[in-house]
C-alpha cells in the first residue's frame, strides 16, 4: 500500500514545500528505520529537495528554469504544454529519503518541493514507506 497526497497548485509553474506531508505519511506508516519513497504520476509536474529556508530559492530555480527551457520554440507537440514537459523531465518525477527514528533524514536546509509547471490544477503525489 501507498499513501496519496492531493496537492491542490495556484500557478502556472510553481514550487510547493510537501515536507511536513510526507513527514506525516512517515509518521502514520509507523516505519522507525527505512526508506520514504515519493512519486509524481504527471508528465508536466516533478518532485525535488532543495532549501526551504529561503523561499528565493525556489523563485531562483523557476526563473532559470523558465529562462532556458524557452515558450518560443517550434515544438510539435499540440497541446502547447511542451515546456512543462521538458521541465517535469529535467528535474525527475521522483526521489527516495531516509527515514531513521520516524522521520525523514534531511539536511538542515533542504526540503522536498513539488514541482507544478503546467497549473493551476488538483495534482497527486504517491508516498510508500519501507521498512528496513
Ligand atoms: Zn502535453
Amino acid at each position: 500500500m501507498f499513501e496519496t497526497l492531493t496537492v491542490p497548485t495556484n500557478h502556472r509553474t510553481e514550487l510547493l514545500d510537501l515536507t511536513s506531508q510526507v513527514q506525516q505519511v512517515v509518521h502514520k506508516s509507523g516505519v522507525s528505520e527505512g526508506l520514504c519513497h515519493v512519486f509524481v504520476p504527471h508528465t508536466t509536474a516533478a518532485v525535488t529537495i532543495n532549501e526551504s529556508a529561503d523561499p528565493a530559492v525556489k523563485a531562483d530555480i523557476l526563473m532559470v528554469l523558465n529562462k532556458i527551457i524557452s515558450d518560443q520554440e517550434p515544438y510539435r507537440h499540440q497541446e502547447g504544454n511542451s515546456p512543462a514537459h521538458l521541465k517535469s523531465s529535467i528535474i525527475g518525477c521522483q526521489i527516495t529519503v531516509l527515514v531513521s527514528k520516524g522521520r525523514l533524514v534531511l539536511g538542515t536546509w533542504q526540503g522536498i518541493f513539488f514541482c507544478e509547471f503546467d497549473g493551476p490544477r488538483s495534482r497527486r503525489l504517491h508516498v510508500k514507506v519501507v521498512a528496513g
